[in-house]
């Protein structure tokens, strides 16, 4: 067990690591952020800071003689470079990180564990991409396998002449069939060191321009009916990776059941909505998974939360939110608004 007093160390300076940082420290922990960005988020609320690259063999070392343990926050970390941690227990274990970094990897493990995926095929000339069009139909989205997030790297398909004369990146690309769904959902779960699993409530998710924009818990019946299926496929991924933290797995609700679109092998925008709206929040139950703690309960603390994301210029209303006394405001101090860019997020709780 790792105690309060010790230094976590949190590979990624985004806002997940920066409520990574906060939820360790209301536990006493320190926090030591690794990140090569200049302006970390998670760093401004952490006790130490290295700004370095994530393949820097020296600085990780370094940093790692700092840390009781070591997470992530950030799924693009490089793997192979971990090793220069050294004995530093390292949670989620890296493998985790690499089955979840690319897309054709995740869905064939966990097509292998008995999940669904759209139909999808690898696609690494425009040869590849005419038969994965032949073979899977359009309409399709082809994506990069590493590196895409928030709808970015993705190409609608909507007839095979969409393709042809497309500019494909020199990157290792995925096809998948377009899944048409009623509603998103995500499960979001926390596994201890001794593999007790615990489930977060799955919000229902409202994505615009391939951005989380909103997610509501209870979610409607349409998705409810589903979670059960999603559970017992997303504690398989937990448990074959001999998972600690959490981990989030996104569906979506079709009429065949829950269709599995991609993992993380962390916390998760779509659990935002814990920090208030459940009695233990994500981001806590992490820190508490990783240093061997007893995990927190995951019930819900209202009977409906809603978190809404804050996207690029919504932040600027910031005032506004604030005029409501029953708004949560959490604003991830990044400075610059940026199109796309996500600035924070607001929650609300009600009761019956
Ligand atoms: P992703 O980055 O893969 O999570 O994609 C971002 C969003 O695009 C998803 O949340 C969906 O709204 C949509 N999307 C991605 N893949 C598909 C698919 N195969 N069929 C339908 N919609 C998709």
């Amino acid at each position: 067990m790792i105690a309060p007093g010790e230094t976590i160390g949190i590979l990624g300076g985004g806002q997940l690591g920066r409520m990574l940082a906060m939820a360790a420290a209301r536990l006493g922990y320190r926090c030591h952020i690794y990140a090569p960005e200049d302006h970390s988020v998670a760093a401004e609320v952490s006790a130490a800071h290295t700004q370095a690259a994530f393949d820097y063999a020296a600085g990780l070392s370094a940093f790692a003689a700092d840390c009781a343990v070591v997470t992530y926050e950030f799924e693009n970390v490089p793997v192979a470079p971990l090793a220069a941690l050294g004995e530093v227990p390292v949670f989620p274990h890296p493998r985790a990180l690499e089955t979840a970094q690319d897309r054709l990897n995740e869905k064939t493990f966990v097509t292998e564990l008995g999940g669904t995926p759209a139909p999808f095929a690898p696609v690494d000339s425009p040869e590849d991409l005419r038969a994965a069009i032949a073979k899977i139909g359009t309409p399709g989205i082809l994506k990069t396998r590493r590196d895409g997030y928030d709808g970015k790297g993705q190409w609608r398909i909507m007839s095979p002449e969409d393709a042809e004369g497309l500019d494909l990146p020199d990157q290792p690309l995925i096809y998948e069939g377009f899944v048409h769904f009623s509603a998103e959902f995500s499960v979001i779960l926390c596994r201890g060191q001794d593999g007790e699993i615990r489930y977060f409530d799955s919000a229902h998710n409202r994505h615009e321009d391939g951005i989380l924009a909103l997610s509501t818990v209870p979610a409607p019946a349409a998705i409810t009916a589903q979670v059960p299926a999603a559970r017992e496929l997303a504690a398989k991924v937990a448990d074959a990776l001999d998972y600690v933290g959490v981990l989030t797995l996104e569906f979506f609700a079709t009429e065949a059941g829950p269709v599995f679109n991609e993992m993380a092998p962390r916390v998760h925008n779509s659990g935002h909505w814990t920090i208030e709206g459940a009695v233990t929040c994500q981001f806590e139950n992490h820190i508490r998974a990783i240093c061997g703690l007893p995990l927190g309960s995951t019930e819900l603390a209202a009977d409906a939360v809603e978190m809404r994301n804050l996207i690029g210029e919504d932040a600027n209303d910031w005032a506004e939110i604030l005029k409501d006394p029953a708004n949560h405001l959490h604003l991830y101090g990044k400075g610059d608004v940026r199109p796309g860019r996500k600035m924070g997020h607001v929650t609300r709780l009600t009761f019956d």
